[in-house]
């Protein structure tokens, strides 16, 4: 496929660049210091990476630990109760601690350990990154510091015993509005001290060069697996596939596997409570072109042009940009990135927990929401969902905010 000059055949070889960009979109915005500690880390990913000895211990990992492949699944009466279009969900809710961030974590601690660092760091907002990551910790006997936002150390207790269950030190940052941004910048500058000894593990195709590839690529055994699985299921590739899209990587790992298929691919972007500045994450919607947090990206901006302020009901998507493949993906037009609002999604959350015995995470239920929309503009044909993780961390949310709906 061949679309605004860019061949899918051979998108994975030209995308990113060398530097870092895909089209004008990446690259790597960060300090001279953190500059050298980036190229490291890229050259230890071109070579380190690419060995064979790597990628078959990554594979033996995911498969004995992982526990991949995740199968597919024929969400056949979510499927009749809107008609004739089929829908089917690609089942990260299954991955080992909940969803698929594990997917990228485990890759990262383990090219740590072949760098021979002792540590990793990263920053988490909800937690979630948090606590795949101090699961790769765990898992290969690496330290492990998660810097955090003192307010939501209170509100996220569950995910805050967890991380310190599995032995990572949870560094509570007690700067300004104590949440994700200042956590962000603790973390790196952190790193800037430490890096001879350890690696920053970014949470998503995010940040500079070469995370928005790394995570890319080490996500992307999600679309690669759905890819063939869901021929060998039915015989033939979906219509459509959709994906929730917050920092974008369990997305972009779909999407990889199908890029240069006769698929429409969509990406689901949160308008929380509506368009407005502060009431949503919709940054490919809303937002300008703009640098942050390492790299350039369409970015939610507030008046003097930092980071706007963002809203989500969906922690995991709650984000005032998104990773520069996709902003790359929604100019050259083979990704279309719709939105889904609360609403429709804590009742796609209740759907396809009623109907399919899946109590999806809500960053997830926006791409259940968004297939059930799509199906009924769709006469036959099929839509495959990727489930990128579960809800047990949202259950006490969703009955406190919302109840529990009538039959
Ligand atoms: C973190 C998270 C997301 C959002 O992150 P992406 O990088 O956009 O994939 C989506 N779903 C779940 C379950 C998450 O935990």
């Amino acid at each position: 496929m061949i679309l605004n000059n860019v061949n899918f055949e051979t998108y994975f070889k030209n995308y990113p660049d060398k530097n870092g960009y895909f089209g004008k979109y990446g690259g790597c915005y960060v300090s001279d210091e953190l500059k050298g500690a980036m190229e490291e880390i890229t050259e230890a990913y071109y070579t380190i990476c690419q060995s064979r000895k790597f990628i078959a211990e990554l594979r033996r990992i995911r498969k004995e630990f992982q526990g991949r492949p995740t199968p597919i699944s024929h969400l056949e009466r979510l499927s009749n109760s809107l008609g004739r279009v089929q829908l089917y969900a690609k089942r990260e809710d299954l991955n080992h601690s909940g969803a698929h961030k594990l997917n990228h974590c485990m890759g990262e601690a383990l090219l740590a350990t072949y760098m021979g660092k002792k540590k990793i760091i990263a920053e988490t907002g909800a937690g979630q990154h948090g606590v795949a990551l101090a699961t790769a910790a765990a898992y290969f006997g690496l330290e492990c510091d998660i810097y955090m936002g003192a307010v939501d150390i209170k509100k996220q207790a569950p995910n805050v015993a967890r991380m310190k269950i599995l032995g990572a030190n949870v560094v509570e940052v007690t700067e300004g509005a104590q949440t994700l941004k200042e956590a962000v910048d603790a973390a790196f500058a952190a790193y800037s001290k430490e890096y001879k000894d350890c690696i920053y593990c970014i949470g998503s195709v995010l940040g500079p060069h070469p995370f928005p590839l790394m995570v890319r690529d080490f996500q992307s055994i999600v679309g690669i697996e759905a890819r063939e699985q869901f021929l060998e299921m039915t015989g033939h590739l979906p219509d459509a596939i959709t994906a929730c899209v917050g920092g974008g990587s369990n997305s972009a790992g779909f999407f990889a596997g199908f890029l240069n298929d006769p698929v429409d691919i969509y990406g689901v972007e949160p308008l929380g409570r509506g368009p407005k500045l502060g009431d949503h994450a919709a940054s490919l919607n809303f937002g300008t072109e703009g640098v942050m947090h390492g790299f350039n990206s369409i970015m939610l901006k507030d008046e003097n042009g930092e980071p706007a302020p963002v809203y989500s009901v969906a922690s995991g998507l709650d984000y005032p940009s998104s990773g520069p493949e996709h902003a790359f993906l929604k100019d050259l037009g083979r990704v279309q990135y719709d939105m889904v609002d609360d609403k429709e999604t804590i009742d796609a959350f209740f759907a396809l927990s009623r109907m399919e015995g899946i109590i999806p995470a809500i960053e997830s239920a926006h791409a259940v929401a968004h297939a059930i929309r799509l199906a009924k503009t769709m006469d036959t044909g099929s839509i495959l969902i990727n489930l990128s993780g579960r809800g047990d961390k949202d259950m006490d949310y969703v009955i406190e905010h919302y109840g529990i709906p009538e039959k």
